[in-house]
């Protein structure tokens, strides 16, 4: 049953402008605090009462942490960039295609002007949908406290639905994506083609040379308790032929790998079902053959 929406309860609102300032706020309220960037994932999640906070950090007026960067170690882009800049980034377009068509089927063009993407990796849905790529794209998130700071492979970032290795005081500062030659793509079913959480998503990523898979990554959506790296079906293509059969031998075993549940979007069977189809499936848009 869908949960009731309220307005909001009474908080206290406060927006800082530096980091300094924001992690001292942290520091002070701790568990009681919540930070705030595009709001669309816990604003409503408030007003259902699922979430609830005594303080808001709004992290909007922290220009810092907004933008993207080419460095010599990859793209790095800012926690609070919102997710209509990175899907028109040029810079994205050709370093993670992936992630731009990612974001191109989430939500719709007034959510994509206000989400970012910290808070889409925060939210720790299963189906939140630019982990898949930036999975496959082996990207990192740093992860920053006072003074302190730590980078951590966004494999190893999710614990489980709405469960993350994010310290209570911690600020998402920036992902970044590695400098990699090779091809990366996405597909996504829903329930409808556009303005629709992931039934199942699927991204991978593949460099091919002399017609064998080199390195091939791959990574699921909406079919466990966190976004989903595929480490059985990437050992069994790498350094294997590119064809169809070694493709569907290796996408059989995304069947142990998946733990989907049943829930109002699609049943557990069709999820296991789909998660192959789309292994398959994404498998061949990024083999270099399509
Ligand atoms: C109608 C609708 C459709 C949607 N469609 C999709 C969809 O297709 N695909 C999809 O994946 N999502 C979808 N969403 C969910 C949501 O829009 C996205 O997850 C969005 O990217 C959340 O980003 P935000 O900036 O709004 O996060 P917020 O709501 O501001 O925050 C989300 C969480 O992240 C934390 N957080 C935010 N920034 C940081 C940071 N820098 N450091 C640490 N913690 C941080 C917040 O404290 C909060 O817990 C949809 C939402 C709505 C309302």
């Amino acid at each position: 049953m869908e949960a009731e929406v309220r307005p909001l309860p009474k908080m206290d609102y406060v927006a800082p402008s530096s980091l300094k300032e924001a992690f001292n706020l942290l520091k002070k309220y701790k568990e009681k605090a919540r930070l705030l960037a595009g709001g669309t994932d816990l604003i409503p999640k408030m007003k259902k009462g699922m979430v609830r906070a005594e303080v808001l950090i709004d992290l909007n007026r922290i220009h810092r942490l907004s933008g993207i960067k080419q460095r010599k170690d990859g793209l790095h882009i800012g926690g609070l960039t919102r997710l209509a800049e990175i899907r028109e980034s040029p810079l994205v377009k050709e370093k993670a295609p992936a992630l731009v068509q990612a974001i191109s089927l989430m939500a719709s063009p007034p959510i994509r002007n206000r989400a970012t993407l910290a808070g889409n990796l925060c939210t720790a849905s299963p189906a939140a949908d630019t982990a898949p790529p930036l999975l496959v794209l082996d990207a990192s998130v740093k992860l920053q406290s006072g003074q302190r700071e730590r980078i951590v492979p966004l494999s190893e970032f999710f614990l489980g639905p709405q469960r993350t290795v994010r310290r209570p005081d911690e600020i998402v500062i920036e992902v970044i994506i590695p400098v990699q030659e090779g091809s990366s793509a996405f597909l996504k079913l829903g329930r409808r083609k556009a303005f629709t959480l992931a039934v199942v998503s699927a991204a991978a990523f593949a460099r091919v040379r002399q017609g064998k898979f080199e390195e091939v990554r791959l990574a699921l959506g909406a079919v466990a308790p966190t976004p989903l790296r595929s480490r059985r079906v990437e050992e069994a293509l790498r350094g294997k032929e590119v064809n169809e059969e070694n493709i569907a031998r290796a996408a059989e075993l995304i069947r142990e790998e998946v733990k989907p549940i049943s829930d109002v979007r699609a049943s557990e069977e069709y999820r296991r079902e789909m998660s192959l189809v789309f292994t398959q499936r994404i498998l061949a848009k990024v083999d270099g053959r399509g």
